[in-house]
């Protein structure tokens, strides 16, 4: 994966629903229609095991890791360990499960960062922002004045993202 990721524009994000389309996803080498499919996705590798992540927690309904390309830092995930590709299709016992976590985990990025604010969202569909369609929620601690790009992502530096991993393990 490349360590810079421009997100030029709209016609190369992955389309949500659209199973034909062949545009590449921004944040990986897949075309789209691929990034829909189960054994494709990224975030159900990192559930498996395949693919490397900076963990905070886990059990059996939800995952939670360090978010690859920040936007800003101690950004995390809260992840559904079942596929679902949006908020219409997950079950209610994995939303209540990520809605539990996320308040936790919010909780720990208090502690540990002192944020100004934190934000709390969910995309659907790639009209809405999602670009990895299987079901999430973004933790994002938020400074005055301090703005993000959605646009352009730089990939998190490794030791600042297994450090806040490590910190936040401890808080939960
Ligand atoms: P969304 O755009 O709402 O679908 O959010 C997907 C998020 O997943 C983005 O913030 C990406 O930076 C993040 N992401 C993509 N691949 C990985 C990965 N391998 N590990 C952790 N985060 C990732
Ligand atoms: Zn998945």
């Amino acid at each position: 994966m490349a360590d810079r990721m421009e997100f030029s524009s709209t016609s190369k994000r992955s389309n949500y629903g659209a199973a034909n389309r062949v545009d590449v996803c921004v944040l990986c080498v897949y075309p789209s229609a691929v990034m829909h499919r189960v054994e494709d996705c990224i975030f159900c590798g990192i559930v498996a095991g395949s693919e490397n992540c900076f963990k905070v927690y886990e059990d059996d309904l939800v995952v939670c890791f360090m978010d690859l390309f920040p936007l800003a830092d101690g950004h995390t995930l809260v992840v559904t360990k079942e596929h679902f590709e949006n908020v219409f299709e997950v079950s209610e016992s994995a939303l209540t499960g990520v809605a539990a976590l996320s308040r936790r985990v919010a909780t720990a990025i208090k502690k540990e960062l002192n944020p100004d604010g934190l934000a709390v969202y969910q995309a659907n569909g790639s009209a809405a922002g999602q670009t990895v369609f299987h079901y999430h929620m973004h933790l994002i601690p938020r400074r005055e004045g301090e703005g993000f790009n959605f646009t352009s992502r730089v990939r998190g530096d490794a030791a600042t993202l297994e450090s806040h991993a490590r910190k936040l393990r401890a808080l939960l």
